[in-house]
């Protein structure tokens, strides 16, 4: 491993970069009315709310009897006749004093009754039951509107639609809901050496890898995937593509060409068409990240090195997805793992280190293995780890310290 020497001129740290970076999104804004079974993964644009109460009724929360707690006070078994029956899905008759009803769980407790006492601390004899157990005013009843009062907000706008949204959404009567529309982000792959996969490869030539890794990076997070295209690295190829993504697409990705060197025309061609800012951060890998516009579409030029890409996209490019897509997020992804590796060479950028999730000490914290590769172009410690580690910028890292770890599968 190499000690870095750090550069002359300031590298903006990951926060600050971030910062800036989130500071100007501008939303898509735009609602549409979507079936319920279609929400899965989507962002809602208003808040949804109940028009009901949760439950709609008191109901047992138990197979048993509902009683009248009155009449059981007194020491030693009681016994009381059974007057009715009540299954869920029907409705008792006013409940006479000195009786009980059969019920079970999630039939509406009928009037005058109190309380529910389980099966299990009854005796049936003949037309009766015999209830020795000590029942208390309200026990095993579900209190009507306990989970959601009517009226009550129960998601709010810019949450993502998770399975158990949908459940909520689903038991308060709501089939349709409003969600923002889909962002469109086109993937330009730039590069003579690309060639798609199924296709034969020649000398000198490597599959697109980038693409589909982005593709499934947007795909999860609910994007739209417009057209990507391999460019072609002359000026013309690379003007003409950005060109036609600006007006199709509310962003764009470019993977590749944003170096200085004469075949890296992704940063010429910005510039000519719009704005760029390289960005240089003080994280490994990911260094430089551009960040521009084309006629106002935001651009974000991703480095070519498959795992660099991939690093960045995390880091970056979902964050501020996440916020055009309305996204308000109530609580970070990030948790601590403990290093089952040594780092003992740091260098002056922060790095994120590839690491697969152990198994958990005796403390509980899950530990973390480093994948022995960590050069940007080895796309296996991508499958093979389950996130990054991070090692914070000069820190010497023994085996056994915390470390901060973002998993490659976030909330979604
Ligand atoms: P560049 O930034 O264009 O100089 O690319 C840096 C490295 O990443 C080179 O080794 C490229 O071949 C590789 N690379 C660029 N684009 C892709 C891609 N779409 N899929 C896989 N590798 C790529
Ligand atoms: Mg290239």
């Amino acid at each position: 491993m190499k000690t870095e020497r750090s550069p002359a001129k300031p590298l903006a740290t990951l926060e600050s970069a971030k910062e800036r970076l989130l500071a100007n999104v501008t939303p898509v804004g735009e609602e549409e009315d979507v079936e319920l079974k279609s929400a899965l993964g989507r962002v809602s644009a208003q808040p949804v709310k109940s028009d009901l109460a949760v439950p709609p009724f008191d109901n047992s929360a138990m197979d048993g009897y509902a009683v009248r707690t009155r009449d059981l006070s007194g020491s030693g078994p009681v016994r009381l006749e059974v007057s009715q029956r009540i299954p869920a899905g029907t409705h008792g008759q006013p409940l006479k004093s000195g009786t009980a009803a059969r019920i079970f769980t999630g039939a509406p407790i009928p009037d005058g009754a109190d309380a529910v006492v389980m099966q299990e601390s009854c005796t049936v004899i003949g037309n009766q039951v015999e209830i020795e157990a000590e029942v208390g005013e309200g026990d095993h009843i579900r209190q009507t509107g306990n989970d959601i009062t009517k009226g009550e907000t129960i998601i709010p706008a810019g949450a993502v639609l998770r399975p158990q949204h949908l459940g909520l959404i689903a038991s308060v009567g709501v089939g349709k809901l409003k969600l923002f529309r889909r962002l469109r982000v086109a993937i330009l792959s730039t590069g003579d050496e690309l060639v798609e996969p199924g296709e034969p490869i020649g000398p000198g030539q490597i599959y697109n890898s980038n693409r589909f890794t982005l593709l499934g990076g947007l795909v999860q997070l609910g994007c739209e995937v417009v057209d990507p295209v391999i460019v072609a690295d002359t000026p013309q190829a690379t003007e003409k593509a950005l060109v036609e993504a600006a007006h199709s697409a509310d962003l764009i990705i470019t993977s590749g060409g944003v170096s200085v060197g004469e075949e890296d025309h992704v940063k010429k061609a910005i510039e000519k068409l719009g704005s760029l800012d390289l960005w240089q951060i003080a994280i490994k890998p990911g260094k430089p990240l551009a960040f521009g516009e084309i006629e106002g579409t935001p651009l974000f030029g991703l480095p070519g090195n498959p795992v660099s890409a991939f690093v960045t996209f995390i880091l970056f490019t979902q964050p501020y997805i996440e916020k055009m897509q309305g996204i308000k997020r109530t609580s970070e992804t990030m948790s601590r793992v403990r290093s089952n590796f040594n780092w003992l060479k740091p260098g002056f950028r922060r790095e994120f280190v590839r690491v697969r999730l152990g198994e958990a000490g005796e403390d509980g914290v899950v530990k973390a293995e480093l994948y022995p590769n960590q050069s940007s172009g080895v796309l296996t410690s991508l499958c093979w780890a389950d996130g990054l580690a991070v090692i914070p910028e000069n820190t010497r890292i023994n085996r056994g310290e915390l470390l901060t770890f973002i998993p490659f599968d976030g909330k979604r």
